[in-house]
């Protein structure tokens, strides 16, 4: 038989055959590779562990396993001991070491405890006698006291754990040498990782639950490290096009604020040196704006666009929905009123002469700000020097696209702004071929957000306390996670509680609003809103982004529990707006204790990254998303959230690796290169070879 290596199909490794090679296959083990990183999932005591009501007493030997119920240490005395009881639910037993002082620090109550030896009995009652024992660190994932583990592998029906199990144990001694190391010995000295091929034995078989842990850890440095390389290259791709050099002046400057209403806050002056550093270069920005809904961003986005007209280029700027889109032009024709600045909006509705004109006037450079959806850059849209590009996502993420042009000559500079903190985890990934700026601070002068979690059983004293708010001139935002009640009974919709809004407030107007509405429609209704004329505006999630109404002051969100946390904080963005103070009712079935705990962190805080970094943990990368794909590459050890801290030390060394050797070119990084091209090739439209 020919030599095995790593991409030899299972099928060849001794013991396993075409069979198991097809059984294995469904569990993703296709080459030997794939066998060697097919990791335990836990690891259980050799022994098999009885149920304590089991124990006759003269078994002989015995492996139980419980929970600690209590101790007791007995220092003095011919024989000084430590005892404690096990209790497994079947029942309990006493456990006792001799000389056992020093168990005292180790064995606690309610610790998981398995221990194996003689049972004897005593005054009627079964223990153990210095039994060896092993505290079960995590009673649901593994646990590595000593030699004596089993590993257990994720199986199936057709191949248990035990056999994987055996066949790795066999093939591990004489394939070690075939798993090949990425990084010199002082590399690894300075990183104190272990061996890649000892960590990955280690991983099977480990000594103990350190070796364990060191192995893990190397393994996960690995990925991690893979994956920030992926971003480097990326990045550096992005920025290999030249683009307009910026700089700024103390005249530009100067022209710019004179143009904005207020001052800029300290973070608002902070982020716009980190923006106007990147612009002054003739590489493209590729900037992250970060801010909570309310710190005002849009301002922040004009200066970058202003600048760029200043040097007599165009600036794009984008908004995820048409709605935003008209917000924003008001906004910006707002501040450049009486400017020489032409600034014009394109979206969807508009009357094809209209569109005509703009598309003409846009590629002669006569227009020198445009605001569009996003249809601005997908639809080829002609500039005549296009510089800048701002997409507002708010926080869909979904539909995050990069600018590709598909011109040639120069890239413009690209600010991406979102609402939605990203967890610092997420921006090192997802993100992380960006820069990231952020925005901490609030204008000065706003109402505080007060967040209540109601029982649904309350609704109508609910509605009371918004009938209240809206005597003395308020407006309200009524938020439905459904637009109509087809797709789930249960739940109430928009459209349902319109028709039910409307009886329980007579003596007001109430409007609604959804996304399935037309965007003439929505229009009306929220100018209608903004005017005053509605005071109670029934909405689905539609209004998550960015209205601003500085009069609406309530939000009641129905059915709080569909949410997720960042997308109910941005909800209540909406609101406290204006100078008053604002409030917003989270309406749920509280007494689910899951459901509650999880939208307290809403009433308890209202910073945005804790939030963020608490939906993040709850619900996992994918679901914080949304379904949409994130591009987060799939982690099989790693753990973003829990190793943030090697994910920092992996792009720290990842983006020096790639900025010192593009091309991945020197000898020392070739298995690095192999393994980065079989893991990302495809996904980041790398070409092997
Ligand atoms: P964001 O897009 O970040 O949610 P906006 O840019 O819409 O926030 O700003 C929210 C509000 O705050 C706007 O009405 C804006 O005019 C106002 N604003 C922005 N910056 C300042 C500032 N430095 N001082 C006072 N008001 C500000
Ligand atoms: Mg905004």
């Amino acid at each position: 038989m020919a030599a095995l290596n790593l991409e030899t199909p299972v099928q060849y490794v001794q013991g396993v055959g075409p069979v198991r090679a097809s059984q294995l296959a469904e569990l993703g083990v296709i080459t030997l590779g794939d066998l060697l990183t097919y990791f335990p999932r836990r690891f259980d005591l050799r022994r098999q562990v009885q149920p304590i009501d089991s124990l006759t007493g003269d078994e002989g030997d015995a492996s139980v396993a419980g929970v600690v119920a209590d101790t007791e240490y007995r220092p003095f005395g011919k024989l000084p001991y430590f005892a404690c009881s096990l209790d497994d639910g079947s029942g309990w037993v006493t456990v006792k070491w001799f000389h056992g002082g020093y168990l005292r620090d180790k064995i606690k109550v309610g610790l998981h405890l398995a221990v194996s030896g003689k049972v004897s009995t005593y005054r009627e009652c079964r223990q153990f006698l210095n039994p060896r024992f092993q505290i079960i660190w995590d009673p649901a994932g593994t646990n590595l006291d000593q030699d004596e583990l089993m590993p257990v592998y994720p199986a199936s029906g057709l191949i248990p754990s035990g056999w994987i199990a055996r066949i790795i144990q066999q093939i591990l001694p004489q394939v070690g040498r075939l798993i090949p190391e990425f990084y010199d010995a002082a590399y690894l000295r300075k990183r104190e990782l272990p061996e890649r091929a000892t960590s990955i034995a280690a991983m099977h078989r480990p000594e103990d639950k350190d070796a364990w842990k060191e192995a893990r850890r190397r393994l996960a440095y690995d990925e991690l490290l893979l994956m920030q390389m992926g971003i480097a290259l990326q990045r550096m791709r992005t920025v290999s096009r030249p683009a307009f050099p910026l700089p700024l002046n103390e005249e530009i400057d100067r022209r710019i604020r004179a143009r904005l209403p207020f001052t800029l806050t300290s973070s608002q002056d902070k982020v716009l040196t980190e923006i106007t550093g990147d612009l002054a270069r003739n590489r493209p920005m590729n900037r992250l704006l970060q801010g909570d809904v309310g710190s005002g961003k849009t301002v922040v986005a004009l200066y970058a666009a202003l600048l760029a007209v200043a040097h007599r280029k165009q600036a794009a700027i984008m908004a995820p929905t048409e709605i935003l889109a008209r917000q924003h032009f008001n906004k910006v024709e707002q501040y450049l009123h009486g400017s020489k600045v032409r600034s014009a909006m394109l979206v969807g509705g508009q009357k094809q002469a209209e569109r005509q004109q703009i598309l003409a006037a846009l590629a002669a450079g006569e227009i020198n700000i445009i605001v569009g959806t996003h249809a601005l850059i997908s639809e080829h849209v002609q500039f005549h020097s296009l510089a800048l590009v701002v997409m507002d996502e708010q926080h869909k993420f979904g539909v995050r696209q990069r600018v590709d042009l598909r011109e040639k000559g120069h890239a413009p500079h690209c600010l991406v702004m979102t609402a939605t903190p990203i967890p610092r985890t997420l921006a090192l990934t997802v993100f992380g071929d960006l820069d990231v700026s952020v925005i901490d601070e609030l204008p000065p002068g706003r109402g505080r957000t007060h967040t209540r979690l109601i029982d649904r059983s309350q609704m109508k004293d609910t509605f009371e306390f918004v009938r209240k708010h809206l005597q003395e001139g308020q407006q309200a935002y009524f938020v439905y996670p459904l637009v109509t009640g087809s797709e789930d009974v249960q739940i109430t919709a928009a459209k349902d509680a319109y028709v039910q809004l409307t009886q329980v407030f007579p003596e007001f107007r109430v409007g609604l609003i959804h996304g399935q509405m037309p965007a003439v429609e929505q229009q009306h209704v929220m100018r209608e809103f903004t005017s005053g004329a509605v005071r109670i505006l029934a909405a689905s999630t539609i209004v998550e982004v960015g209205l601003d109404v500085p009069n609406a002051n309530v939000m009641v969100v129905t059915h709080a529990e569909r949410f997720g946390l960042a997308q109910l904080h941005q909800l209540r963005g909406r609101i406290g707006r204006g100078q008053s103070d604002a409030v917003c009712l989270l309406v749920a079935g509280i007494k689910n204790p899951i459901a509650s705990e999880r939208l307290r962190v809403l009433t308890e805080t209202s910073d945005g990254f804790k939030i963020a970094e608490a939906d993040l943990r709850i619900r996992g990368p994918g679901e914080f998303f949304g379904t949409r794909q994130h591009g987060l590459p799939e982690l099989k050890i790693a753990d973003l959230i829990e190793d943030f801290d090697l994910l920092r030390m992996a792009r720290r060394d990842a983006f020096g690796i790639v900025k010192d050797d593009p091309d991945l070119s020197d000898p020392g990084h070739q298995t690095l290169r192999a393994e980065m091209l079989r893991l990302y090739a495809e996904r980041l439209g790398l070409v092997a070879g």
